[in-house]
């Protein structure tokens, strides 16, 4: 059950509420949000809502049974639009493109990269600066000079950053230079850093992990927005399965079941989805006539030669071509969607 309340409830409104709710023996959770208050109820005891959603300092009421409720659509029937930055959205009716290396690595390749997405009009760039690695060899990241120098170029050209946490600690130090969290497939359910990133007011792209399921992804998603921060969105980037002909298997089922089941937005990567440069454009285009509000792909100047994820990744005329044709796709399925 969730229960919004009024923003201006009083303290014997408050005190009637919770003595109904001790009555049906339901447990609850406190949570306030950027946008609102709520309390979620736990419990099994029959009840009629209207005893509660009738109460004055009450807002709404819904009876959602699922582990996950704040992201549930059975709570907010209406798809969320999110607040990227002034005049950015992500959400119905907005298609969010991001696009960028899997690592940053030094200061020409994000010179020629945020060159690369202005004459494009994409105004979002992704990058990695601490990489989650299967090698301990590997490259890692540039860390937080890294972040400092990309911030510094992205700033001058208008351009927001994405890029991954790993670490609950890195939270405060990156907050200053970036626009979005992301949380990467393999910390998808790292509770500590969820609860954490509940508390800042930044939008978080949330991956779904490696072997994760669907409510799995959810229930992680709740994890944030009910430690206070409603601004998620959720990226479908591949599971892993038998085939081994790609990297993952881009589950484009995902997509249109999260949309049926969230009114969070749905962001597609396609680079790791399928982890093929060559393939990469196809399965972005079927991410978006399933229902992706938006696609992070990874681009590069010379993709042979980056640090990592270079087989996936594409170079700028390629990345250029995409753009447009997403941009299209993404009309087109506002167009058809009435068919489906
Ligand atoms: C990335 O975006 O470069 C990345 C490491 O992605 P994932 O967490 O989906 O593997
Ligand atoms: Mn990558």
């Amino acid at each position: 059950m969730i229960i919004q309340l009024d923003p201006h409830i009083s303290v014997e409104q408050r005190e009637a509420l919770s003595q109904q709710i001790k009555n049906i023996r339901y447990k609850t959770t406190h949570v306030k949000t950027q946008f609102g208050e709520y309390l979620i109820g736990v419990g099994k005891q029959e009840f009629d809502i209207r005893r509660i959603g009738s109460m004055p300092g009450i807002r709404d009421i819904h009876r959602v049974s699922d582990d996950y409720k704040l992201v549930s659509k059975k709570w907010k029937v209406e798809d969320t639009n999110i607040e990227l930055g002034p005049g950015l959205h992500a959400g119905t009716g907005n298609f969010t493109l991001m696009a960028g290396p899997c690592s940053i690595e030094d200061e020409s390749q994000v010179v020629a990269i945020i060159n690369h997405l202005v004459a494009n009009g994409v105004t979002l760039m992704r990058g990695g600066v601490y990489k989650p690695r299967s090698s301990p060899y590997s490259f890692r990241g540039l860390g937080l000079e890294g972040l400092q120098m990309w911030h510094h170029h992205a700033q001058a050209a208008g351009i927001k950053i994405i890029t991954e946490v790993m670490m609950v600690e890195q939270i405060a130090p990156m907050a200053d230079y970036i626009d979005i969290f992301q949380v990467g497939a393999r910390n998808s359910q790292n509770f500590n850093l969820l609860d954490a990133l509940g508390e800042v007011d930044k939008p978080v792209l949330l991956k779904r992990g490696m072997s994760g399921t669907i409510d799995e992804l959810l229930q992680s998603a709740e994890y944030i927005f009910s430690h206070g921060n409603e601004k998620i969105m959720l990226c479908e980037r591949g599971i892993r399965t038998y085939e081994t002909a790609y990297r993952n298997t881009m589950d484009i089922n995902a997509i249109a079941m999260l949309k049926e089941k969230t009114h969070l937005p749905v962001i597609a990567d396609p680079s790791h989805g399928i982890g093929l440069r060559s393939l990469v454009g196809r399965v972005a285009l079927a991410s978006v006539m399933a229902g992706a509000d938006g696609v992070i792909m990874e681009v590069h100047p010379t993709p042979e030669k980056a640090a990592s994820d270079g087989q996936q990744t594409l170079n700028f005329q390629e990345a250029g071509r995409l753009y447009q044709g997403l941009r299209d796709a993404y009309e087109l399925r506002r167009q058809l969607e009435r068919h489906v």
